[in-house]
């Protein structure tokens, strides 16, 4: 353990918060304390009986206004090895195709007094709306442009467990971080654990407020690549732009996407990243998503502990949950 971490062990403390709404909310000891606790849940998966008692009887509600495979499928089996009961409701299966609006749908959630909702939903800020109209807690999954903080506390847990520590790393994330939530996330977490992240990705894809999270701009991948420790791919995310904002796919894969020869550049023992879902060919060719520096895979496994962690300091980890706000 080195700089940061050594300072902040996140040890022998409660989590502060009822909601999670982002990584912004969370200072390095919050974040080394999911950490830790996700490591230490980790190995409930590689048992045979794959389940523990600590949140039996809580309610965990999965509200999905947005399609996602990994994050749902993840907090479900997290709730469940944890022995909570979980209730899943998609957009295509509930009242918001009624018209029904997310306060109403709010409020009828909270009548049947569920513990925690987990909130996807494509505008930024909803989870903020539903934790003002409901006693539950909420977890964001997803918000919008805005931040996808499981995924961050995910991803950094991927890269310590690789790396052996997050301060002093090269991070390069290539592609859409204009709309992508967890590039934000990513960020922000990186940066406040000590990294240093280099951005690429066409003009368009790069807000220039950006460099206020306190990441480098770069004007080329071969720049954000070049001794990277960590090498972060994301999807373009089409779902989130009126008009296109690049000429093509193909053009796209040339210039930006990440393949063998792109990979030389970044340090010997580099790791490849990606949310998911992988576009094969267009932001990486398929021969470096499956090959041997690829942790995406890992960055799933992590996923379900990484949840089972935020579901118990949230809901088991300390004494009640009443109240509004950071506790
Ligand atoms: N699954 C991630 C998200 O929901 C990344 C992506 O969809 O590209 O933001």
């Amino acid at each position: 353990m080195t700089g940061l971490m050594a300072e902040h062990t996140g040890q022998d403390q409660h989590f502060r918060h009822q909601h999670l709404f982002g990584i912004e909310q969370l200072s390095v000891s919050d974040i080394l304390l999911v950490l830790n606790t996700a490591r230490s849940f980790r190995d409930i998966s590689a048992r045979a009986i794959k389940k523990v008692p600590t949140l039996r009887g809580k309610t965990v509600v999965n509200l999905f206004f947005e399609p996602s495979t990994r994050t749902r499928l993840s907090f479900e089996i997290a709730a469940k090895r944890m022995s909570a009961d979980t209730f899943n409701i998609s957009s295509a299966g509930s009242s918001a195709v009624k018209g029904e609006t997310l306060i109403d749908t709010a409020k009828n959630i909270q009548a049947m007094k569920p513990d925690v909702v987990i909130l996807r939903h494509s505008s930024s800020g909803a989870p903020y709306l539903l934790a003002r109209n409901i006693e539950a807690a909420v977890i964001n999954a997803g918000d919008g442009a805005h931040e996808h903080p499981s995924q961050g506390l995910l991803d950094m847990m991927t890269v310590l467990d690789h790396k052996g520590r997050l301060d002093g790393l090269k991070i390069a994330i290539i592609g859409d971080i204009a709309h992508s939530r967890v590039a934000r996330s990513d960020i922000l977490g990186f940066v406040r654990m000590g990294s240093e992240v280099f951005l690429a990705g066409p003009q368009t894809f790069i807000p220039p407020e950006v460099s206020r999270l306190g990441a480098t701009v770069c004007g080329s991948v071969a720049e954000a690549v070049r001794d990277a420790d960590v090498v972060m791919t994301l999807r373009i995310q089409l779902e989130r732009q009126n008009d296109p904002l690049i000429p093509s796919l193909r053009e796209y894969a040339k210039f930006y996407g990440i393949n063998r020869k792109v990979l030389e550049l970044a340090r010997e023992d580099a790791i490849v990243m990606h949310p998911g879902p992988v576009n094969r060919g267009v932001e990486l060719s398929p021969d470096v998503a499956d090959g041997s520096r690829s942790v995406i895979l890992d960055q799933v496994t992590n996923g379900v502990a990484v949840r089972m962690a935020l579901l118990y300091l949230i809901l088991g980890g300390s004494k009640g949950n009443e109240g509004q706000g950071d506790r």
